[in-house]
């Protein structure tokens, strides 16, 4: 065994299809004319809520401005409490309509999270690549689903598993027909962090088990592991050294004001500013941002 987690019998009998076999390649992902898994740090960046028609077009603008290559942008928000009020909403459609007008006026590629099974055609109609929330990273019906939708599949790791049940998810979207899943390490709880109160704390050699054990891209959202708008451009830079093939964030024309994660949504100016930051170290390491 070489491995605490993930074993050589797994390879060829519970992830033959999501494991990388020896000598075998890296796996790009295509979404939309964006490659994942090649030379290229792909930065994907928008709202973590798609609030309303022209914060979207806005920060689609500044995002691309400043040299994002894919949108996010949620338009069905997995809250942790049911209770939904004028600070915590989802637009759901009309929010998808927003996030598809902003991919015809920045070209764009656009990601957006599903939720439930029962969405998967409707979505389809308006995003080039579907989010599993971490939360959903076990739902077995609706990674089926998306195997046999064949959209591309942003996985995000669940906050409590180990990379055996993160790749077993993804051998599910493989398995039922779908080869284009690029992983997300999000955060993972632990007992002890660097300070009481953080929920999540970065699992940034997760990104070297998951490449070792699997031939799939593996990006890292720093915003939603971090909580904390101050960490992410060092995580960031983080994800980028340590040879992820991307990051997600969240970014807000007022961040204090987001109506869902407001602590860790970055202004339009500290995005700009952390691109740059991020096309000297792909500089210095061969790669392109
Ligand atoms: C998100 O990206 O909006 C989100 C809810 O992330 P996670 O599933 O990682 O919590
Ligand atoms: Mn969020």
């Amino acid at each position: 065994m070489t491995s605490k987690d993930v074993t050589e019998a797994d390879l060829q009998s519970n992830i033959p299809l999501a494991g990388r076999h020896p000598g075998q390649a890296d796996t790009i992902v295509n979404v939309g004319g964006v490659a994942f898994g090649g030379p290229k740090f792909v930065v994907i960046a928008g709202p973590c809520t798609i609030e309303n028609h022209d914060m979207m077009m806005d920060t689609g603008d500044a995002v691309n401005a400043a040299g994002a290559a894919m949108m996010r942008g949620g338009a069905f928000k997995p809250l942790t409490f049911p209770y939904r009020s004028d600070k915590m909403f989802q637009l759901g459609e009309e929010g998808l309509q927003y996030l598809a007008e902003a991919r015809e006026r920045t070209g764009l590629p656009v990601v957006t999270e599903i939720l439930d099974v029962r969405d998967v055609q409707m979505l389809a109609r308006y995003t080039d690549m579907m989010q599993v929330g971490a939360r959903n990273m076990q739902n077995f019906p609706l990674l089926e689903e998306l195997g046999k939708a064949g959209v591309p599949v942003l996985l995000k790791r669940h906050f409590g598993c180990g990379l055996r049940d993160w790749l077993g998810a993804a051998e599910y979207i493989l398995y039922h027909g779908n080869p284009n899943v690029v992983l997300c390490e999000r955060g993972i709880t632990a007992p002890h962090t660097h300070q009481l109160t953080s929920r999540f704390i970065v699992d940034i050699e997760a990104v070297l088990a998951a490449k070792e054990w699997s031939h799939l891209p593996v990006i890292v959202d720093p915003s939603h592991a971090t909580f904390k708008r101050a960490y992410v451009g060092p995580v960031s830079r983080a994800a980028l050294a340590i040879g992820a093939d991307g990051i997600i964030l969240d970014v807000h024309p007022v961040p204090e004001q987001a109506a869902v994660d407001p602590l860790q949504a970055l202004s339009f100016p500290a995005f700009d500013n952390l691109m740059g930051e991020l096309r000297a170290i792909g500089g210095a390491m061969g790669r392109e941002v």
